[in-house]
């Protein structure tokens, strides 16, 4: 028996995951759910958006599966809840893997590309403020360390050695901004050294940015800071099908969470439109971190069966789909069978 804090979130949050955990639960894999609350149904029925329970309950279980959170503007003292809680339980390697399905058409099929981003400095680490009364002039600090790199950088080669990848891209801007990124860089090219099995190659973010459009299959596993793995792992998800398909895992070396790299999407909240394969993927990331490889797989063999045959799918899969979130899972449990 694994416990587990569930947040289910905000916006779409509680559709997508009612259907993530009907369907781990249906893998026969034994979790305890121990139900916490964050953002802004935390607000709501707490008056914070990070109540002390939850991240009691998280100081128990060191694990944490999430929905999406609106962060409430103005007045709750935080910036970012997920920023928050990625600092708090210094969840430092967001893992956030995009590989092509073989029933979602795009313009590639042959993406398979992780991005190791850094989670929890460089331009977010919420240093932030304006320096005038008149706040015409805003000013933005990016911290970068080199404790900070090493260990996100060291997460990426371990990552690629483990999953049988050959190489690693670091992706950052060193040529500008010669302190932060650069520190960065030296980081990755020293790390490279001690991992001779893994090929190394190093790009500016800019350029990155084309060759992945024109050509994303000479990507492997990509490691950046902060902003650059938020900005580029959007890029990625567009690649292969969008922000309902790509899941993401926040690792840190005694927590980890769980979720989706999309967010709370109030344009399509409560019309069951809502595609649950990000949260459902997100975990199954969950289930091979905690040594369930047999329940992954049976969900991640379900998961590719329901989207590749594109019939019981969400209309961002397929316009002509009248299925909806609930159906989408009950689709998935039923391929398990
Ligand atoms: P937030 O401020 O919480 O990040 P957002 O407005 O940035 O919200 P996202 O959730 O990041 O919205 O979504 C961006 C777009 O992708 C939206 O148009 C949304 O409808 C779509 N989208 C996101 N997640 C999903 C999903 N699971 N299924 C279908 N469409 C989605
Ligand atoms: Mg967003």
């Amino acid at each position: 028996m694994h416990a587990v804090t569930l947040i289910k979130g905000d916006g779409i949050g509680p559709s997508i995951m009612d259907e993530a955990v009907k369907v781990i639960d249906a893998s026969g894999v034994k979790i305890q759910w121990e139900e916490a609350f964050a953002g802004l149904a935390a607000f709501e029925q707490f008056g914070t958006p990070l109540p002390d329970e939850t991240m009691a309950s998280i100081d128990r279980t060191r694990l944490a599966f999430k929905g999406p959170l609106t962060t409430v503007v103005g007045g709750s003292g935080f910036r970012s809840i997920n920023v928050a809680l990625r600092q708090k339980y210094e969840l430092y390697a967001n893992v956030r893997p995009a590989k092509s399905w073989a029933g979602v058409k795009t313009r590639y099929d042959d993406v398979d590309i992780v991005i190791v981003r850094e989670n929890t400095e460089g331009l977010y680490a919420g240093l932030e403020h304006y320096l005038t009364p008149k706040k015409d002039i805003a000013e933005s600090l990016a911290v970068v360390t080199r404790t900070g790199s090493q260990r996100v950088i060291d997460y990426a080669f371990k990552y690629a050695q483990d999953n049988n990848r050959k190489k690693v891209t670091v992706c950052h801007k060193a040529n500008i901004l010669k302190f932060t990124q650069g520190l960065f860089l030296d980081v990755a090219r020293e790390t490279a050294v001690r991992y001779p099995d893994i090929q190394f190659d190093e790009k500016i973010i800019d350029a990155s940015c084309m060759h992945m459009v024109m050509d994303p299959s000479q990507f492997d596993v990509i490691v950046c800071t902060n902003m650059f793995g938020d900005i580029l792992s959007d890029l990625t998800a567009g690649l292969v099908g969008g922000l309902g398909l790509i899941p993401g895992a926040n690792i840190g070396n005694d927590a980890a969470l769980f979720e989706a790299v999309h967010g709370s999407a109030p344009d399509i909240t409560g019309k069951n439109l809502a595609n649950p394969t990000a949260v459902i993927m997100a975990g199954v990331m969950m289930l091979d971190h905690l040594g369930e490889h047999e329940a992954a797989a049976k969900i991640k063999a379900a998961v590719e069966k329901v989207v590749n045959e594109g019939k019981f799918v969400t209309p961002d899969l397929n316009p002509q789909s009248k299925c909806g979130t609930i159906e989408m899972g009950n689709a998935i449990v039923e391929a398990m069978k």
